[in-house]
């Protein structure tokens, strides 16, 4: 039986992340009556509609598409049911879709969005790690010098932070962790909804052993409790800890030392520390 048409529009569509048995019973029905889907990749989206049997036209679209690629595919959207999915997952999460739905917004066009697997939020609830308040930080910066920069401006948030990550780049990230979210429990979440889907928790440095004697392979999570709760160190005792890092660096290092290992403000203390020096 033919699906019932849909209305002209753009449908966010969430796919499998590892585990086709995931997909939900709307994303299919949405899939056969769609006119157009567009993707990362024909090929890793063509082999999801084979296995459900969807024959569809699909048109390749990236946030990097030009201008006119994007226009195209809005201007489809008036006429036409226009389904947007990533290679896995939830479109838009570390995935294509975000310049693509301000467009549809902006020109008034009809969006939904049927929610389905995110590996983020799998990873959340499966490890064990608080779940009131994250966030999600997506990839980390390749580069040593911005991935610490970025983890600096991380450190203090009082939440557990999500994080995707590639096998090879995976145990440089958890010693980076070590020195750059201190305090935090670690989870490692691998291959999830898949055969040799894995959860694993420890010290850093047990984590950093591990992964080192068994360089891990596919897609994975790492996730960062919140900072232990340390009791607020008083005025006096910051001020002494202050002007000790003054003896030896510079205001704004010594301001930065002692605000990570505390987890406060950095631009608080070094409006102290000039203080003290005056
Ligand atoms: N949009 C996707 C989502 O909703 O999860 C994420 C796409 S992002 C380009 C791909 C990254 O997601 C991978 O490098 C990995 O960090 C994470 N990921 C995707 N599938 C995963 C899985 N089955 N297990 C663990 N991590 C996964």
């Amino acid at each position: 039986m033919d699906a019932p048409p849909l209305d002209p529009g753009l449908y966010i569509v969430a796919t499998p992340i590892g585990n086709l048995g995931d997909i939900t019973r709307r994303a299919v029905q949405v899939l056969e009556a769609c006119d157009i889907v567009a993707c990362e990749d024909s090929r890793v989206t063509g082999k999801l509609l084979n296995h459900l049997a969807i024959k569809k036209p699909m048109r390749r679209y990236d946030d990097h598409a030009s201008e006119a690629a994007r226009e195209s595919l809005l201007a489809e959207m008036v006429q036409k049911a226009v389904v947007l999915v990533s290679d896995a997952g939830t479109p838009l999460i570390s995935d294509p879709g975000y310049r693509l739905v301000r467009a549809a917004r902006e020109r008034g066009i009809a969006i939904t969005s049927l929610p389905g697997p995110s590996a983020a939020i799998t990873a959340l609830t499966l490890a064990g790690l608080p779940t009131d308040r994250f966030l999600f930080a997506g990839f980390l910066p390749s580069k040593a010098k911005a991935r610490d920069d970025a983890m600096a401006e991380l450190a203090a948030l009082k939440a557990t932070l999500v994080f995707y990550e590639s096998g090879p780049r995976l145990v440089a990230t958890l010693e980076a962790m070590a020195t750059g979210l201190p305090g935090r429990e670690l989870a490692v979440a691998r291959e999830l909804t898949k055969t040799f889907e894995e959860c694993r928790t420890g010290p850093v440095q047990d984590l950093v052993a591990h992964y080192t004697a068994h360089p891990p392979r596919g897609e994975i999570v790492v996730l960062a409790g919140p900072p232990a709760a340390t009791p607020a160190p008083d005025v006096a005792s910051l001020d002494d800890e202050l002007l000790a890092a003054l003896a030896d660096l510079p205001t704004s290092k010594a301001a930065a030392q002692v605000a990570k290992a505390h987890g406060l403000d950095r631009k608080a203390l070094y409006a102290r520390a000039l203080e003290l020096k005056a």
